[in-house]
């Protein structure tokens, strides 16, 4: 089960490349062929099989022999070994609940990459994505945690609110209106108190890197860094370890 969610998560690993690419440009996702970027050549299919193609080329364009892009098969990768993760923390037993729940976290894991290298690259999150993860989370957990239900809508309404304020404050400056609209989503995904840990941690390491960057003279202090990457990356450590990270933290208090 392990090696095939490896590679189920190699194949929604280079259909999310396709996303990261396309979505932003409008570009249509499903029937437009691949090419090679040098040469413009539409790709094969026996080109387009993740991880193996590019092992098989040897990372070269079958056509002009240019080296492509290391990102495609890394990111292949890192899907992959962030499925296997989530499976280990999902596995699928007999129940129809475990199959829900594991195609819940695996949907959840895709969007919030995509979301991640989207607004890395273009400081936009697109509706679309965040309304994907908005609703299926309301749903998945309606139908199987209903005991942390509402408390879980008070976490996101409360970290909208909060994210609401900070955009007023800052006049949009500090985050764009699409981290808002996200933040719903990560109060419920977190849920209390592991929001508190999510919070923390996005605004330490987006200060951090914001000082780091601008101390190298790589950013002016003016210029906006993306809020969202922070964000989604401190949303899946405090889903996932916030618990730890409380029961770590609170020994010093
Ligand atoms: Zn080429």
């Amino acid at each position: 089960m392990i090696f095939l969610t490896f590679l189920l998560g190699l194949a929604v690993g280079s259909f999310i490349n396709l996303l990261i690419d396309r979505l932003p440009k409008g570009e249509d996702i499903i029937f437009k062929r691949s090419h090679c970027d040098f040469c413009r050549k539409t790709l094969r299919i026996a080109d387009l099989v993740p991880l193996i193609s590019f092992l098989f080329l040897k990372g070269r364009c079958r056509y002009c022999r240019r080296p492509l892009s290391l990102k495609y098969p890394l990111f292949e990768l890192l899907t992959a070994f962030l499925f296997v993760f989530v499976y280990l923390k999902y596995p699928l037993s007999a129940s129809f609940e475990s199959f829900v729940t594991l195609f819940y976290y695996f949907l959840a894991v895709s969007v919030l990459l995509v979301i991640f290298f989207i607004d890395l690259r273009h400081h936009i999150i697109p509706d679309g994505l965040t309304l994907i993860l908005t609703l299926t989370t309301l749903f998945y957990q309606w139908l199987y945690l209903p005991q942390f239900f509402l408390s879980n809508i008070l976490s996101g309404a409360g970290f909208m609110l909060l994210f609401l304020f900070l955009f007023l404050v800052t006049r949009g400056r500090g985050m764009g209106f699409g981290d808002v609209k996200l933040s719903f989503f990560i109060g419920m995904f977190a849920g209390f108190p592991k929001i508190i840990v999510v919070f923390y941690l996005a605004f330490l390491t987006g200060a951090l890197l914001s000082l780091i960057l601008v101390s190298m003279g790589k950013k002016k202090l003016k210029s906006t860094i993306a809020f969202g990457p922070f964000l989604v990356a401190a949303a899946f450590v405090g889903h996932f370890y916030g618990d730890s990270l409380i029961r770590f933290f609170s020994q010093f208090v």
